[in-house]
Parts: C-alpha cells; structure tokens; sequence
C-alpha cells in the first residue's frame, strides 16, 4: 500500500517576503510551502501533498487537543559554502519519530516516502536557507490524532505535516557558557513513561521548571531522575555531557532520556578522536564534587539547535558551582566546530551522517 503514495505538488500564487537572516531568531518565521499526508484506520496514509503553507481545519473535539496524541521532530538543511545542500542524519530522525509513534498508539509511516517528500520540500523552498555562518532551515515534521470525539482510545484519523523555519546562528554573540538551576521540585520524565519520545506533553510539563528557573536567571534547567533525584538525566531538551579527568562520561538512555542525534554523534566523534567515552548513571553529587575538587574539567549539552551548548556553570541548592571558570572548554569548542564543519559539508564525513539534497 505503502509504495503507491505518488506526491502531488501544489505550488503557492503568493510567494512570502524573506525575513533578513539577522532578523531570523528561531522558529519565528516559515517558508512558502509544507508537506502533508493523511491516515485513517481503512485506507491507511494516504494524499501525500506539498502546498503552500495554510492552517488547518480541526474539529474541537480533535484527540490532539485533549489527550495530547502528538509527536515531533526536529532536525536541520545546510547551505554549504559550495551552494549544496546538506542534511544531517535525517533516516535517524524519522526512525526515531517511528519508535514514538509505536509508544504513543499512532500509525507508523513509511520512511522512505516521508524522506521523498522531506527533500522535496526542501529542494522546492531552497531559497529560504539562509546562507550566513551558522545560519540553517530547521525542519519540523509534526504528527497529530485528529478525531473529532472526546472518548479516550487511540485516534483513528491522523496528519503527518512538515514544516520548516529559517533560523539564525544560535551563537550570533559568540560561543557563550550556560549557567544551568539544578532542579530538584519538578522532574522530566520517568522509566516506562514517554520521556524518549518527542511527544508533546512532555515540553508542556518542563515549562513551569523552566520559568522557574528562568526567573532565578538561569538559562535552562538540569533534571535529576523522578526516582530518587540523584541522578543527572538532561538539561533542558538537551543532553548533557561531563568531562571527568580524562574521561567524556553521559548518563547511560534508560527509557527516561531522549536519544539525542547530537548525542549519538558526539560519543561517536570523540570515540574516534580515541577520547575515552563512558555512558553510565552519574550522580550531582558526583558532578558538584568534580567541581569542588577540580576534576570536572569541562561540561556541555548537546542538541540540534545549538548543537554544543557549554555549561559554565551549575546552580544547585542555593549554591553555584563555575565550571571551566565560566569559560567554554577546548572540548566543546573542537566537536562543535567539527560538528558544523561535516554539517556544512566542509570537512570530510568518516561517519556517512550527511545526505545531498538536490
Ligand atoms: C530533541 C531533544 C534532545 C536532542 O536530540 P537531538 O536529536 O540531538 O536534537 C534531547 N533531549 C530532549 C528532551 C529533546 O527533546
């Protein structure tokens, strides 16, 4: 069923100014056009489309609206400075988005047609990539339950959509650290829940800790497992790495912990770069303990917006802890602009992560 879906195109009559890059920010602005397919429960997905970019109709009733059936993803095009375009690791993504669509009752899709029409789109609105260093088109494919009733099971309707937003460096003023509250009132998630999915209820629960912490000055939140809140698990939507003496150590994925991309090529890259690399429980005593004693050399958290965000500092029951003296570590800076460099297809790519669009 899967290998008949042909993708219709439906080009925009009006085209949309660009916004200029230094005005970009991130996920402010869309591009012309979007990609959609729908599913239902007989005839499976089904009216893949590109057209322009437009809201959607939705019953109030819609599953999506109340009982939160949804899942994301989020993964970016480069505009390299030969003028190709690059994407990084995007199989990893979808299959990704796949396992949260089995944990969340939501129909699977057929990656290779999602990925068609995922180049497609890009290829299609490729002026909107922003060339300036640093600068990329950040790709959101989004799928929703939409049944227009009130009854809890899961939907028998639902949309797969993508859409993408120009974004500007995250680093416009430089390479700057962090200083991250070490939460200790409101957790993440919890083994055998969703936490390693990119559902939708899972950003609306860290809000409030965000806030919180925000207010304190502080620019993200570090979560400590729901158990016994010992545990380092992530920094925000981030995961977190700890440079220990000589050793890059990462709380190990549990169930808990969103399998980061930028995570998995991080291990990846340092292991190759013959850095010992461990994935194990560590504790925040642990870490405030390196810190004091001076055996936590650096510290930094990685995702695909920032891609390396170096953590200067932690703030954990009404005490700071510097780390690096506030400064960004000779680690964080070599991945991260090793990581941009295969990203932007400057560097040669040991790994195959990259993939040529057009
Ligand atoms: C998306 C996300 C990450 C980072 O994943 P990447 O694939 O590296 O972008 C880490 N933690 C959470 C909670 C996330 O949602």
């Amino acid at each position: 069923m899967w290998k008949d879906i042909d993708i219709s195109l439906e080009k925009t009559e009006t085209p949309k100014p660009k916004p200029a890059v230094e005005e970009l920010g991130f996920g402010r602005h869309f591009t012309d056009h979007m990609f959609r397919m729908d599913w239902n429960r007989e005839q499976g997905w089904q009216q893949a489309r590109i057209c322009s970019y437009q809201p959607f109709e939705m019953d109030p009733a819609a599953t999506v609206l109340h009982y939160g059936q949804a899942i994301f993803e989020g993964l970016k095009a480069y505009r390299g400075d030969n003028g190709q375009i690059y994407l990084f690791r995007p199989l990893d993504n979808l299959e990704r988005m796949n396992r949260g669509a089995v944990r969340m009752s939501m129909p699977r899709f057929p990656v290779d047609l999602i990925l068609q029409g995922l180049k497609a789109l890009v290829y299609l609105d490729r002026d909107w990539i922003p060339e300036a260093n640093g600068a990329s088109l950040y790709l959101r494919p989004t799928m929703i339950g939409v049944d227009p009733f009130l009854g809890l099971k899961p939907a028998d309707n639902y949309i797969f959509y993508l859409i993408m937003s120009p974004v500007g460096s995250y680093y416009a003023g430089g390479f700057s650290p962090t200083k991250i509250f070490v939460c200790r009132d409101y957790v993440r998630a919890v083994k055998g829940g969703v936490g390693e999915v990119k559902t939708a209820g899972n950003y609306a629960a860290s809000l409030l800790a965000y806030e919180m912490a925000n207010k304190a000055g502080y620019t993200q939140v570090l979560w400590l497992d729901a158990c016994e809140r010992r545990y380092v698990e992530e920094v925000g939507t981030s995961n977190i790495f700890f440079m220990l003496d000589d050793t890059l150590v990462t709380p190990p994925l549990g169930g808990s912990i969103l399998g980061g991309i930028t995570r998995d090529s991080v291990i990846k890259l340092a292991r190759s770069w013959d850095i010992k690399v461990e994935e194990r429980p560590v504790t925040i005593d642990e870490v405030l303990a390196a810190s004091q004693d001076g055996t936590l050399k650096e510290s930094f958290a990685t995702g695909t917006a920032a891609v390396i965000s170096p953590v200067g500092e932690l703030f954990c029951d009404d005490t700071g802890y510097p780390i690096n003296r506030g400064e960004a570590g000779p680690l964080a800076e070599r991945l991260f602009e090793e990581l941009q460099a295969i990203q932007y297809g400057r560097s040669e790519d040991p790994f195959k992560w990259t993939m040529r669009v057009g």
